[in-house]
């Protein structure tokens, strides 16, 4: 059973696009050139056409770059007389008119990052055409992957799939425990057991149907 959440479906010019919206620490041409291989919206394409009907004739990428602004925490009184102690010893005058520097408020936050996303070059619209020969594809390696599934799961043997340990520029949320090999004391104190798909559990069971 796959499930997943499509963000949403468009008509441009009466054709029919897959919205996705992305976020991407930097977007460039490698960024944009590995959209094709997006595996993820492949299903949501083929699973739309198959279920409700409606051909896809591509996908309309919406890419958010990730802003590298923090909150400023200011500085403590300790540091702020350090500071200010330096700064006098290098002052002629003996005098300095350095004042501390006390945290960024949320709002301030909250203003200085909507500046930063009113900047043209943070926001990416891509549209890629789908090749329906991705969909032979599809299906032969989704068959291919729960076989594979089906076997590892016969032996009670899954590998690690270890060069996606950091894919996303942060470890993944399993590292400490495939780290421990799988110790069983870190298990019972970090990690808890949910049922599959849980995120998209908490959709109203009324949602709106899509209208066109
Ligand atoms: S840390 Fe994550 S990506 Fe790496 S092997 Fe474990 S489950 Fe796979």
């Amino acid at each position: 059973m796959l499930a997943g959440n499509v963000d949403g479906i468009v008509r441009i010019r009466g054709e029919f696009f897959i919205l996705e919206h992305k976020t991407a620490a930097q977007i460039d041409s490698d960024y944009l050139e590995k959209l094709w291989t997006d595996f993820q919206i492949t299903i949501y394409a083929h699973y739309i056409e198959q279920t409700m009907g409606i051909p896809m004739t591509g996908i309309l990428y919406n890419v958010l770059v990730k802003a590298k602004l923090q909150q400023s925490k200011g500085e403590t009184e300790e540091e702020f007389q350090a500071r200010r102690a330096e700064l006098l010893a290098k002052s002629k005058t003996g005098k300095s008119s350095a004042k501390r520097r006390m945290p960024e408020t949320d709002q301030e936050f909250q203003e200085r990052l909507t500046e930063k996303y009113a900047e043209p070059l943070m926001l990416h619209r891509e549209m890629l055409d789908l090749s329906h020969d991705r969909f032979d594809i599809l299906r032969s390696e989704l068959w291919e992957l729960t076989q594979a599934f089906l076997d590892a799961r016969r032996r009670g043997v899954f590998y690690q799939n270890t060069a996606f340990c950091f894919n996303y520029q942060r470890p993944c949320p399993y590292f400490a425990l495939c780290r421990s090999n799988g110790n069983p004391n870190l298990i019972e104190n970090f990690y808890q057991r949910v049922a599959p798909n849980e995120e998209l559990r908490v959709l109203p069971a009324d949602a709106p149907e899509p209208t066109f």
